[in-house]
């Protein structure tokens, strides 16, 4: 897909996400883009910087913090454009009875920042190229498997035989 100018555009939409999230088999991977998504983070400078916190954190001490409070995964951004007071705590409740895969308390909460020490950035040493690297992976491996009808393939396998310029002959 590409933009107006003719440059790429990697726009990922809700079904696809879902897609990959159900395929990928790295938590960490699957952690980021769904915190991205929920909280419509910029990838740069929001997500990839985040840090996992035991509570609420003092105002302006993390560029970017989240935490669980009761039912809800909270998330506070330093700055944000339009807003210079920061974002104010931006709250998510659970969202399992529409949308089991993406929510944010039981998926990625529990299945991945829960084991995450407090006061850790779990995505700190990631670029955002790694990060298009990992989406494309999983977006070439889910065509793949559509391609060759074996969507239980978990993504990851196809992914990393992907990255290893394995060509796609062979992964066939
Ligand atoms: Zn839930």
């Amino acid at each position: 897909m590409c933009g107006q100018f003719g440059r790429p555009k990697l726009a990922i939409q809700r079904t696809m996400l879902k897609a990959m999230i159900a395929h990928d088999g790295v938590p960490s991977h699957t952690a980021l883009w769904l915190i991205a998504y929920i909280w419509l983070l910029r990838l740069p400078s929001e997500a990839l910087p985040m840090c996992v916190c035991a509570s609420e954190p003092a105002r302006g001490v993390y560029q970017a913090a989240v935490w669980r409070e009761g039912d809800n995964i909270c998330v506070l951004l330093r700055s944000r454009k339009n807003l210079q007071g920061g974002s104010g705590v931006l709250r998510r409740a659970c969202c399992c009875e529409g949308s089991p895969l993406m929510c944010p308390v039981h998926i990625l909460w529990d299945k991945f920042l829960a084991n995450v020490p407090s006061g850790t950035k779990p995505w700190l040493n990631v670029s955002a190229a790694q990060v298009l690297k990992w989406i494309r992976g999983a977006l070439l491996a889910l065509t793949v498997c559509v391609w060759i009808g074996a969507l239980n393939f978990p993504v990851s396998f196809l992914a990393n035989r992907y990255q290893t310029q394995v060509p796609m002959a062979r992964i066939r």
